[in-house]
């Protein structure tokens, strides 16, 4: 995105021209270093391109736009990246600022390249709209998990570390909150890949233009102490680097400076005097290999006192991120403390660049695979070493959770980011929002599109929940949702629809008992109800019948409790109860959650019925013959009469079986007549018995016994068919 700069027409003077053809030649030379002569002309094919989609374009401080995707594409360099990083580094605006369409990419450059460039221009979309810290930790992660190609996030970075660099001719308060994104999203990404040298310019340029104030007095104050250490320094590197000759060690002196803003954090961190963070040299000595490592620091330990408990082998025992260095601390000239970390060039580059010192490692394959994989791949070796260390896993944790997160993060439509678990639906944004969203939700829409309740999300998608007073959350919800706020929700909801369901089906079943013995529920007198609810410690009458309902108490055990002034009542439970004498419960099919259908047998209307009572399920109806209801016939309690209402017009299930000739087709010829008769097949099962006959057992919903009767007398038309009957329990 043009962050720092507003595309504008005008004229390119000659001189930049020169300049920017300048800046792409430096490139490609600097390229030529690590790679083939043919990667280098496609980059070079690849900034005429970008060149001639941005003809015309400046930058705010006047130069032509170019010029910027050409720093960075040199940044990217650095960090010796493929070629293909490189040509997305220079085309990374040119899908978004010029005409220039990603199949046009595709057809110049490839499809890789345009993934790459794409995958820029989505991050651009992403925009982080609020200041709680726990957002922009989930920024973070959105913008690492809608990522597939870790060389996105790599030209990202670039991207903002050169428009921070070039920011100073921005308007003050813009510039302001592109440095606070900076310092809160980018340099942690920068950090969590390991690269720290980015990470740490990014710091810089983000604490200078975010708090001027501070960064000033800190400035001046290094420049200040500056001036006597200036000298002291060099004695201190000559004397090292002499010492190094003499023991015949090659090696790389680098004095440090630590940087203003981990300066800064530093005293605000450890609430230190300036002082205190600065007064000590550091000094990095790099080498050629780890054997060197151990000789320079026995040389420097013999050249200056080492401060006793301060030496570190992080090369035996690598850090949790991989790092690797040997750290001391010397009493120096004047006893000034002297920090020095001793590592080898690529242990240099590793603690530099992090992910990227790792790109080009497999020069074998030659498709650029997946960068997923390299990341696992980089992962895998941190992992490794790790493991050969046995340290702290916290480094590596974070990581993992960075770069292969096990959330998704959404938008709501107002901006704040959601994190939800992996496999969320829409139905889980919705009660993530608010449970009173998630019980009257209808339909949502994603990314302004109407889209299934159950459709998992992904990250970075922008999600609204249509709603519709009155609406109620379906049972069916519960085989999708992920997040326990949903299922209990969804579970409360329905209990509460249960019990009230319990309750009606109590009452129906009290009111028949209380029959049974010449009673009715309005005749009980108040405090004969109250005393047993009293005995039974139930707060209502409700909770009475809803235990009732639920199978969970006896009806008939309630009615003549209530019918009998004394309280053995219970002495002649065994006798058989009068109720069932009296009229059959007339069953709808409409009952609700209390009332269910077994599936041992599948009643239908017109089938001999019985109730029968189960504990916490309510009623369950099964066919007289049923073999599953034979046991019941000498509890007479939780036996009950039960007959179907005239008027149900709902549909069941009912099984039957078919014994077929084995031939081709039988089964979508059954199925044919079985929908041409109106019915569904709910589910069918396949057994051969030998290579002539097979049975079939088919579950159907039907409306009726008459229904079913026709049926079967259609399916026994069917040539193939050999036998059908009616699968009993
Ligand atoms: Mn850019």
């Amino acid at each position: 995105m043009v962050e720092s700069a507003t595309p504008s027409q005008a004229p390119s003077s000659s001189a930049s021209l020169d300049t920017t053809r300048f800046m792409a030649k430096d490139l490609c030379a600097y390229l030529e270093s690590y790679l083939e002569p043919d990667q280098v002309s496609e980059v070079y094919r690849a900034y005429l391109f970008g060149a001639e989609a941005h003809e015309g374009q400046t930058r705010l401080s006047g130069d032509p736009y170019i010029v910027h995707p050409l720093a960075v594409a040199k940044t990217m360099a650095e960090m010796r990246m493929d070629h293909r990083s490189i040509i997305a580094a220079i085309l990374h605006d040119v899908m978004e600022d010029t005409h220039i369409s990603k199949e046009r990419i595709i057809e110049e450059f490839g499809e890789d390249v345009a993934e790459l460039v794409d995958g820029v221009s989505k991050l651009t979309h992403l925009k982080f709209r609020s200041k709680a810290e726990a957002q922009a930790e989930n920024f973070r992660k959105m913008m690492l998990a809608i990522t597939r190609d870790l060389r996105v996030i790599m030209v990202k970075l670039a991207d903002r570390l050169h428009n921070m660099r070039t920011l100073g001719v921005m308007r003050p308060d813009k510039g302001r909150r592109i440095a606070r994104e900076t310092l809160e999203i980018y340099a942690p990404i920068a950090q969590r890949l390991g690269m720290n040298a980015i990470r740490r310019e990014l710091e810089v340029l983000g604490f200078a233009s975010h708090n001027p104030l501070r960064y000033k007095v800190l400035q001046d104050a290094v420049k200040k102490s500056r001036g006597h250490r200036k000298e002291v320094m060099q004695k201190i590197e000559t004397a090292i680097c002499s010492r190094m000759e003499e023991a015949g060690i090659v090696s790389r002196i680098i004095g440090r400076e630590k940087n203003l803003y981990s300066i800064y954090r530093k005293m605000q961190q450890k609430r230190l005097s300036f002082e205190e963070v600065f007064d000590v040299f550091a000094i990095r000595i790099v080498v050629t290999d780890v054997d060197a490592c151990y000789r320079a620091l026995g040389v420097v330990h013999n050249l200056y006192k080492p401060v006793p408990g301060r030496f570190k082998d992080y090369i035996a025992i690598p850090k949790a991120n991989g790092y690797q260095s040997l750290h001391t601390v010397l009493f120096g000239p004047h006893g000034i403390p002297i920090e020095v970390q001793i590592r080898t060039e690529e242990m240099d580059r590793v603690a530099e660049s992090g992910i990227a010192a790792h790109w080009l490692y497999k020069a074998g394959d030659r498709q650029s695979a997946s960068a997923q994989a390299r990341a696992r791949e980089w992962l895998k070796g941190v992992l490794e070493i790790q493991q050969a260390a046995g340290n702290s896993m916290e480094f590596l944790e974070n990581v993992k959770v960075d770069l292969f997160p096990e959330e998704v993060y959404i938008f709501t439509p107002r901006g704040e980011i959601m994190e939800l678990p992996k496999g969320a639906t829409a139905v889980d944004f919705a009660y993530a929002v608010h449970s009173d969203v998630g019980n009257t939700c209808v339909a949502a829409k994603i990314d302004r599109r109407l889209a299934p309740l159950s459709t998992k999300l992904e990250s970075g998608r922008t999600v609204e929940v249509i709603t519709a007073p009155g609406a109620r959350p379906n049972p069916a919800w519960l085989n999708f949702v992920v997040t326990g706020k949903a299922r209990a929700a969804i579970r409360h909801y329905l209990k509460n629809l249960q019990q009230g369901e319990a309750v009606n089906l109590g009452r129906r079943l009290l009111d028949k008992a209380l029959i049974g013995v010449g009673k009715s529920l309005e005749e009980i007198p108040p405090e004969q109800m109250q005393g047993l609810l009293e005995d039974l410690q139930l707060p209502n009458l409700d909770a009475l019948l809803g235990d009732v309902g639920l199978g969970n108490r006896m009806a008939t055990l309630v009615a003549r409790r209530l019918c009998s002034d004394d309280a053995d009542a219970e002495a002649d439970e065994a006798e058989p109860s009068p109720a069932i004498l009296g009229k059959p419960l007339a069953v709808k099919g409409t009952e609700g959650m209390v009332l269910s259908f077994a599936k041992c047998c599948h009643p239908i209307p017109g089938d001999p019925i019985v109730g029968v009572m189960s504990a916490g399920r309510g009623l369950v109806v099964h066919r007289e013959q049923c073999r599953n209801v034979a046991e019941y016939r000498n509890k007479p309690d939780k036996w009950i009469p039960v007959a179907w209402s005239e008027d149900s017009t709902q549909e069941y299930a009912a099984a039957i079986r078919a014994q077929t000739a084995n031939k081709r087709g039988v089964l979508a010829n059954l199925a044919s007549v079985i929908a041409d008769m109106g019915s569904n097949i709910e589910n069918v099962s396949f057994d051969e018995r030998d290579g002539h006959a097979s049975t079939i057992t088919f579950t159907l919903s039907v409306r009726s016994r008459k229904h079913l009767a026709d049926l079967m007398r259609r399916l026994r038309r069917v040539p193939e068919v050999l036998r059908i009957s009616r699968a009993r329990g």
